[in-house]
C-alpha cells in the first residue's frame, strides 16, 4: 500500500463504509487515524523479494497512482517476478508506458456499466478510465482486468 488518500470518493468507500461499521457493531471501537502515505525502505523490501523467486510486488490504496513516483522507484529499485496494479484507473496516463509495460496485471475497478459506474464514483469516470485504459493500456499487449466492485444501487 502506497497511499490511503484517493482522487475519487466513491459512494461506498470509507467514510460511509465505517458508519455502517459502527452502526453494525457498536461494541467495537475503530481507530480511524490512517496515514495518507506509506514509505518503504526499498533496499530491505529489495532484499525481502530477492529470497523469493515468486515475489510478487501489488501497488494499491487509495490510490496508488497519486504516488507515481514512489512506485516508478520501486519498479526501478526491487527486484520482483511481477509487478500488479489495482487502480481506479483515472490516473493512467501519468505513468509513462515503460513502466504500464512492465506491469503483469492492471486491475481496473468499475462498478458495471457507465450508468452504475458514474453514480458511485462521479459523473465522467466510466469514460475516463475507459478511454486511460484504450490509450495507455491496450498497446501494452498485458492483461487487464476490469474488477467490478460489489455493490447495491
Ligand atoms: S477508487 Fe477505491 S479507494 Fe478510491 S474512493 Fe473509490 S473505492 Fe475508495
Amino acid at each position: 500500500m502506497l497511499t490511503t488518500e484517493c482522487n475519487l470518493k466513491c459512494r461506498y468507500c470509507y467514510g460511509e463504509a465505517l458508519e455502517d461499521v459502527d452502526a453494525d457493531f457498536p461494541d467495537f471501537e475503530i481507530d480511524y487515524c490512517l496515514p495518507k502515505r506509506i514509505s518503504y525502505d526499498v533496499d530491505s523490501l529489495d532484499r525481502f523479494c530477492r529470497q523469493h523467486p515468486d515475489c510478487v510486488l501489488t501497488f494499491y490504496g487509495g490510490e496508488p497512482l497519486l504516488c507515481v513516483d514512489e512506485a516508478k522507484q520501486l519498479m526501478d529499485q526491487v527486484e520482483a517476478k511481477h509487478f500488479l496494479i489495482q487502480t481506479n484507473g483515472l490516473l493512467l496516463d501519468r505513468l509513462e508506458s515503460r513502466y504500464v509495460n512492465r506491469f503483469h496485471m492492471i486491475l481496473v475497478s468499475i462498478d458495471g456499466d457507465e450508468a452504475l459506474t458514474d453514480f458511485y464514483r462521479g459523473k465522467g469516470a466510466f469514460t475516463k478510465v475507459i478511454i486511460n485504459c484504450w490509450n495507455n493500456c491496450y498497446g501494452a499487449n498485458k492483461h487487464l482486468r476490469t474488477s467490478k466492485m460489489a455493490s447495491k444501487q
